[in-house]
């Protein structure tokens, strides 16, 4: 194919963009700070391929980090998309998608109403405030490596790009707003009952992701979350399950659909973005009527937004929903998983020890051992320094990776036979390059 490694388009956009931006990118993992080079600028996308400004295809197994379920550019999305453009783009006022589209989330999860805002981080950062006002509690526990969004009181030891920088605090947030944040390791039950023991009446909420995808996939142990459900319950605090990654996409529903649905338990309160926004800015929270009741204009906890709700935005969601059925799910699932096995037949032929972790379709490779890896620090422990080298080989024979050893790899129902060989050709060629990696000095 076309030489991937000249992007001369790439390189003049990036230099330009660094003039007029800081590090030249809009959000910070898209930077290729963990894996050297500049970035490619994408030009294009269809199905499961994306373009470049050099005019370089690649198989993308990104996926705009989670919302391009479908592939991109799915005829029933922009059919739906530019129908509803033409009759104009913002109102301010009540519409039609928007009743649609949280009747379709209502439908799929265990919410009993939702609001529906304009990105994730502002999902969970309005889900916290929800549940500080409905208990009249102040504190919030987290754990280290998930990622709830750019919300100040969340970002300690934070997942994503946080760990991709290796940012270690967080400058820009007063010590005063994380004082009340707790924040324990993953998927460790001793730890959550000590905290909650010495300080259960003082915490208003518990968030987590329903299966963490933002320090690499790190799923919960069975019955994990039930524990959670179960203690907060005890103690008078909400259980906030962040489902941004998660739903919509490891089940019609999301990742409560493999535990809470089977077990029989719900959170108070989820939160959603990425697949159920179709590509464009929409997410939501929601959960217990009595806990929503409290948000304004029906109850005294404020929350509001320009763009909420907004027509465009909340049509695309409701197309990818619509369009997001068994058989697509089945497609998804049958393409992630022989993609993961030909991931792992390619390691273990070029000798590099590594953990491939899932959750649902979403999947990340633990590089340089092959334990588990249950938390923030074995995720951390991981041999990082391989992946660039691999990430670098997969690039130029034409796929499109996360840029970072710590993201999932997004897989679509768009991935076919054609997407997953051209896939399965450069694997060799990267893991020998993982094999031969070695450490910075
Ligand atoms: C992406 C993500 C967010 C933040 O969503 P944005 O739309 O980027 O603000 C929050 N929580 C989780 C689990 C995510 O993966």
């Amino acid at each position: 194919m076309d030489d991937v490694t000249s992007t001369p388009a790439s390189q003049s956009l990036f230099d330009r963009a660094r003039a007029v931006s800081p590090g030249g990118v809009n959000s910070p993992v898209r930077a290729f700070r963990a894996v050297g080079g500049a970035p490619v600028f994408m030009a294009a996308g269809s199905g499961p391929w994306l373009t470049d400004v050099d005019g370089h295809r690649y198989v993308d197994l990104v996926g705009s980090w989670g919302p391009m379920l479908l592939g991109h550019a799915h005829p029933a999305v922009l059919d739906a998309v530019t129908a509803a453009v033409a009759r104009g783009t913002s109102f301010g006022t009540p519409s039609s998608p928007e009743v649609e589209l949280a009747e379709e989330i209502v439908g799929r999860t265990p919410v009993d109403q939702v609001r529906l805002v304009s990105s994730g981080t502002e999902a969970t950062m309005s889900a916290i405030r929800l549940a500080r006002g409905f208990t009249g509690r102040d504190r919030v526990v987290k754990f280290s490596g998930c990622y709830h969004g750019h919300v100040d009181s969340l970002l300690a030891e934070a997942g994503s790009g946080v760990v991709t920088l290796g940012i270690p605090g967080t400058p820009g947030v007063p010590a005063h707003v994380t004082a009340d944040t707790i924040v324990l390791p993953y998927n460790d039950r001793a730890a959550v009952e000590a905290a909650f023991a010495e300080h259960g009446d003082q915490i208003a909420c518990l968030v987590t992701e329903a299966a963490p995808g933002n320090m690499g996939v790190v799923p919960p142990k069975p019955g994990f979350n039930r524990f959670l459900s179960e203690i907060t319950a005890r103690h008078g605090a909400l259980f906030i399950s962040d489902e941004v990654m998660t739903g919509f996409r490891v089940t019609r529903s999301g990742h409560w659909g493999v535990d809470g649905a089977v077990e029989g338990w719900r959170p108070d309160l989820l939160t959603f973005g990425k697949v159920m926004g179709g590509g464009f800015p929409a997410a939501a929270f929601g959960g217990r009527e009595d806990v929503m009741q409290q948000l304004a204009p029906a109850g005294p906890v404020y929350q509001a937004g320009t763009l909420s709700g907004n027509p465009v935005a909340t049509t695309a969601g409701l197309a990818t929903l619509r369009a997001a059925d068994d058989a697509a799910y089945a497609r998804l699932d049958a393409a992630s998983e022989h993609l993961q096995g030909l991931v792992t037949t390619a390691l273990a032929e070029a000798g590099v020890a590594h953990r491939l972790q899932r959750a649902g379709s979403m999947f990340s490779v633990f590089w340089g051992t092959d334990a588990p890896v249950v938390d923030f620090a074995g995720a951390q422990a991981q041999e990082a320094w391989r992946y660039a080298p691999f990430f670098h080989a997969m690039l130029d024979a034409g796929v499109y990776l996360p840029p970072s050893a710590f993201e999932c790899w997004f897989v679509s129902a768009s991935h076919d036979e054609e997407a997953l060989s051209r896939i399965e050709a450069a694997l060799p060629a990267a893991a020998r390059a993982a094999a031969a990696a070695t450490p910075a000095p």
